[in-house]
């Protein structure tokens, strides 16, 4: 293999400077930031976690509770009720990770969940996992898909009502992100105290093995939270009609199963990972834009007013 073939592998043949080159090697290495990204933030919360339990009798490294941005949700409420509280459990970091998490939905949408959520990268794992095993995914049919969608908003308004009501961290014992993230069961194994928390993060990976990122499409709380807000984030992804050329192919690889082909602009469940844009074949069907979906909405409001007095000259 001579050396430029092998920098076409890499996508690095930066001879090639054909916009369409250069907007695919922009991609490629978008990728590569992102799991390199997806690596990072899960090593650090591994880090902390095997940290906190070798430093657990003095307390003096926090436990994964306190860099979670759902903890922010969680005692929220009783942070505003109470003039200054928290659920036990909570601090002042889990409002701050909040509300640097709403800034960052507000710009990217659903990145959060494609770029840095360690439980996301788990299921990217998995799926990988089983690809190269070669055992077939279970697809869920589309119907289906949307009603179970509506689930992590029913899984956030009962964690809500419960740690309000118990004022305490009451998704703790099902929570699997914490189960596993939290190295109890490496640390602590108890499987007769902790038997229901190891079996639902049992089950919640057994599920997101074959239905890929299964708990963010269907259960995640967190993820409903940030895709109602996403709505309104300043960064999507939009499909231009005059370069689509129909084939569906950016669908294939989409890991929350969003169906790009046919939507001119990406719905608020898009995690970000832009896969679809990378596997597209026609340059400037897919993009990336500055372009919030509350904009055109502007634009046709002025619009209309504008006709509107334009007919009454
Ligand atoms: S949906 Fe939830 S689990 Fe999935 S990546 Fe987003 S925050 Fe993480
Ligand atoms: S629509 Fe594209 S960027 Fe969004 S999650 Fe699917 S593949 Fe990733």
């Amino acid at each position: 293999m001579n050396t430029q073939t092998v920098l076409k592998t890499l996508n690095l043949d930066f001879n090639n400077t054909t916009p369409a080159a250069k907007h695919r090697r922009n991609v490629v290495w978008m990728q590569r930031a992102r799991h390199t990204s997806q690596l990072a933030f899960a090593t650090f919360i591994l880090a902390t976690s095997v940290s906190h339990h070798f430093a657990s009798e003095d307390g003096s490294v926090a436990s994964i509770d306190a860099l979670c941005p759902f903890g922010g949700i969680e005692t929220l409420y009783r942070y505003v009720a109470s003039g200054g509280q928290f659920v036990p459990k909570t601090h002042l970091s889990n409002l701050v990770l909040l509300a640097g998490l709403a800034i960052g939905v507000l710009i990217s949408g659903g990145a959060f969940c494609g770029w840095v959520c360690p439980f996301g990268s788990l299921q990217d794992l998995l799926t990988s996992i089983r690809k190269r095993l070669h055992i077939p995914e279970i697809e869920v049919p589309a119907k289906l898909d949307a009603v179970l969608r509506y689930g992590r908003f029913v899984v956030l308004g009962l964690i809500l009502y419960q740690t309000i009501a118990n004022v305490r961290l009451w998704f703790a014992d099902f929570d699997p992100y914490r189960t596993v993230f939290g190295l109890d069961w490496l640390f602590a194994f108890d499987p007769v105290l902790n038997a229901v928390t190891y079996a639902s993060a049992f089950v919640v990976l057994l599920a997101s093995f074959f239905v890929e990122r299964g708990w963010c499409r269907y259960a995640c709380p967190l993820g409903g939270a940030i895709s109602v807000l996403g709505n309104f984030s300043l960064l999507r992804i939009r499909r231009a009609d005059d370069h689509c050329k129909g084939c569906a192919i950016c669908e294939r690889p989409c890991p929350v199963k969003l169906h790009m082909a046919s939507m001119n602009v990406v719905n608020s469940n898009c995690i970000g990972c832009m896969a679809c844009v990378e596997a597209c074949p026609r340059h400037g069907a897919l993009e990336l834009q500055l372009h919030p979906t509350w904009w055109d909405g502007m634009k046709k409001g002025w619009d209309w007013l504008r006709g509107r007095n334009n007919s009454k000259v």
